[in-house]
């Protein structure tokens, strides 16, 4: 077998892998290939130092030992009365070189599941005298493969792996051992890396950094792996998405569609109650720019929560009617979809639209009837519908324009490429109409260019004037405050203002386990979480019962939704109980209070765009974040009670959370970056922007480059790419 056959096969080829771990690393971890294995990094590493034997090791020191866990031992002494019980998991450990030494650990009694009897291990820590015994206190344990066997060992840092309960880290640790060995004797396959960029980055060897970063000799061999790694990450995705740009540029013909100067959308800056900010007024320019050349238009508009775009998009709209086309935008919510023509109907109105003989703004989701649905399909098809708003219902087949110029997609996280291109191909003649996409979740512009890699982007960066701080409180769940919270409502409401009250559940039965990922990353706590329904009937019945209180959750239907939203915005119903359905968008602004249950269920910037539905209006507006306390949430909560700058927050979140953190991580379809972390690795983000630019612009196949050509299609091929929700 070659080494490139290797990579490439199954991971069960490899000696010591079982038919049952292949399956386990498949269907817990995705690891399929050698080369999904290789790619699975380890998440930590210790230095283990110097190994000793337990007879040599020095009381009060650091020391590590080795050795095979005899027994465990669990102590439940009996606490402080209203403190929280104490465990005490006691090792005993078989020491290599002889002797028998106590390990305990407090709190952790799942170690004893998790590193059973005859587990081998070490142990790190200082030794102390307790009692008539000697104990290794402060302990780190790692457990140890299978194979490696004493203190004269060469690995002095251990790595550890993700894991699952099928499979250890130690298990991992062997197979990846394994795997190495296996390239070693087969002889690694050729650089793929071409070495010009090698040496203006000073990147070492790709076997090298393989072999490294999973087996260093020292830890600070583990950095410069790490960015030989991260830049061949970066550098396959940039030059992934900047190819398919290129291409569909190159057989595609777009539309020129010049701003038309004392048409609708020139009116419309000047008809606004207000005066578009300085942003809104550049990144219609950007806008005009683009719709004025014959190249298709992609662009991204980002901004912060309450900056405007809906403007610069309806800007958009019109200019393409002042073009005699039409124009078409997707929420992904109906109650999005309804708020949007809501605000295009009122916004539009003094330019005579919808009015006899102008143009018309039409809504086509999946619960417009199906009478109606046949009328506006027709009259979308025929022309007379000027703007089309609607949800996914826009995708289908039947939806047919008859002169499409511009396509706006909000909140475009929540769709694929897929549904963009779908979009895009809903003119008769096949040429692109112009593409504006947008996104409420504001980041660094460096970071927008990875994760929208072929998008031209624009930046909202400045609020309308005049917008009231809002005040946030982190409060403990428990706390006897939540009565004055409640107190506050009411006096707000008495104001004819209105409160939100979100809640991470629909139903009180879901999903009452929650994972609480103690320090070790991997451990479930219980807690049960605050629910939509569970909390409407507590406030509507015995909080607020002289109140009418609405609720709005994903389990309701479109018109249940819609009533609830109605009585809300008019005051009906002061107080709307609701789940995270009204994190996008909604424009409510009497709305000045807002509070949050479970809030640390919540990613930062998840809850700075729910934050983002209050402080629209002229009245000063609360947020109050109800979590229970504990220091590490405290800390991401604070952040948010700190600043309301969405971009500020973004990178906390990036930093703190990852990548996922910005998106629903089950469907964000984000670049399956292994080792990358955005915000740590940013100048590699702009290295590889540039490079993959540079030869993208002289070679688009990468022909001189075959090795690099194939690596690119293996990690972010045409298929691939299709499957991302950013790029
Ligand atoms: P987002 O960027 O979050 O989608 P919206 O487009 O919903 O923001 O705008 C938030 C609110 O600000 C809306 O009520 C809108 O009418 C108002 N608005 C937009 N632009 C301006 C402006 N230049 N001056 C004052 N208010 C504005
Ligand atoms: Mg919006």
């Amino acid at each position: 077998m070659r080494s490139r056959e290797l990579l490439a096969a199954d991971v069960s080829v490899l000696e010591g892998v079982s038919a049952r771990s292949a399956k386990a690393l498949r269907e817990r971890l995705g690891i399929v290939s050698v080369r999904d294995l290789l790619e699975h990094y380890p998440s930590r590493y210790r230095d283990v130092g110097a190994v000793m034997a337990l007879r040599d090791a020095p009381l009060g020191e650091p020391v590590t030992l080795m050795g095979v866990i005899d027994d465990w031992q669990v102590l439940r002494p009996r606490g402080k009365p209203g403190r929280k019980p104490l465990t005490i998991a006691k090792a005993r450990l078989h020491a290599d070189g002889g002797g028998r030494i106590d390990v305990p650990f407090f709190n952790q009694d799942w170690r004893t599941r998790r590193h059973p009897r005859g587990a081998r291990v070490a142990v790190s820590g200082t030794l102390e005298r307790y009692r008539q015994t000697v104990q290794l206190k402060n302990a780190r344990l790692t457990e140890l493969e299978e194979g490696l066997l004493g203190p004269s060992n060469e690995d002095q840092i251990l790595a550890t792996y993700p894991a699952t309960e099928a499979l250890s880290s130690a298990r991992i640790a062997g197979f990846v051992r394994t795997a190495l060995a296996r390239l070693d004797e087969l002889g690694w396959p050729d650089e793929f890396l071409p070495l010009a960029l090698r040496r203006r980055h000073g990147l070492m060897g790709w076997s090298e950094a393989v072999r490294r970063i999973h087996r260093p000799a020292d830890l600070a061999e583990i950095r410069p792996a790490r960015e030989r790694l991260v830049y061949d990450e970066l550098l396959s995705l940039q030059i992934g998405l900047q190819q398919r740009r290129r291409r569909l540029e190159e057989d595609a013909s777009g539309l020129a569609q010049a701003p038309v100067c004392g048409e609708l959308a020139e009116r419309l800056l000047r008809t606004l109650p207000f005066t578009p900010t300085d942003a809104q007024q550049r990144a219609c320019r950007e806008l005009g720019a683009d719709l004025a050349r014959e190249k298709p238009m992609h662009r991204l508009l980002q901004g912060d929560v309450g900056s405007g775009k809906t403007l610069v998009a309806a800007w958009m709209m019109l200019s393409a009617l002042d073009a005699g086309r039409q124009a078409v935008l997707m929420a992904p919510t109906e109650v999005l979809a309804e708020q949007h023509l809501r605000t295009f109907t009122h916004l539009l109105a003094p330019l005579g639209v919808n009015a006899a003989g102008g143009p018309r703004v039409e809504l086509l989701t999946g619960s417009t009837t199906m009478a109606r649905q046949r009328r506006v399909l027709a009259e979308t098809s025929s022309g007379e519908i000027g703007v089309l708003i609607g949800t996914h219902a826009l995708l289908e087949e039947r939806v047919m324009f008859a002169d499409l110029g511009a396509v706006v997609v909000d909140e475009q996280h929540r769709f694929g490429v897929e549904h963009r291109a779908r979009l895009r191909a809903k003119r008769r003649d096949g040429r692109l109409p112009d593409v504006l996409v947008m996104t409420a979740t504001p980041i660094p512009r460096s970071l927008a260019l990875t994760i929208y890699g072929d998008l031209d982007v624009t930046t909202l960066d400045e609020l309308p004037p005049g917008r009231q701080p809002i005040v946030t409180r982190v409060i403990d769940s428990e706390s006897p405050r939540r009565q004055r919270v409640y107190e506050f409502i009411r006096e707000r409401v008495r104001e004819d203002e209105r409160a939100y009250v979100v809640c991470p559940l629909i139903e009180p039965s879901e999903a009452l386990r929650v994972e609480l990922a103690d320090q070790h990353g991997d451990e479930h706590g219980d807690r049960s979480l605050a629910s939509a329904e569970a909390m409407y009937e507590h406030l509507r019945t015995e909080v607020f019962a002289d109140l009418r209180v609405a609720k709005v959750h994903g389990r309701l239907s479109s018109s249940e939704k819609e009533l609830a939203m109605e009585s809300f915005r008019s005051g009906a119903a002061p107080i709307l109980v609701a789940t995270t359905v009204i994190e996008v968008g909604l424009d409510v602004p009497e709305a000045t209070v807002m509070v949050i249950e479970d809030a640390d269920r919540f990613g930062i910037s998840q809850l700075h765009q729910l934050r983002g539905r209050i402080g629209r209006g002229a009245s000063a507006s609360y947020c109050v974040l109800f979590s229970p306390v504990a220091e590490e949430v405290n800390a991401r909560l604070e952040a948010l009670a700190r600043t309301a700058d969405g971009f500020e927050l973004a990178e906390t979140d990036l930093e703190l959370r990852g990548e996922g953190s910005l998106f629903d991580t089950r469907q964000s379809g984000l670049p399956d970056l292994k080792l990358t972390r955005l915000v740590r690795d940013r100048a590699w983000v702009q290295h590889a922007r540039d490079d993959a630019g540079a030869l993208v612009a002289s070679d688009l196949e990468l022909a001189h480059d075959p090795a690099l050509a194939e690596e690119v299609a293996r990690r972010y091929g045409e298929e691939r790419l299709a499957e991302l929700r950013t790029g």
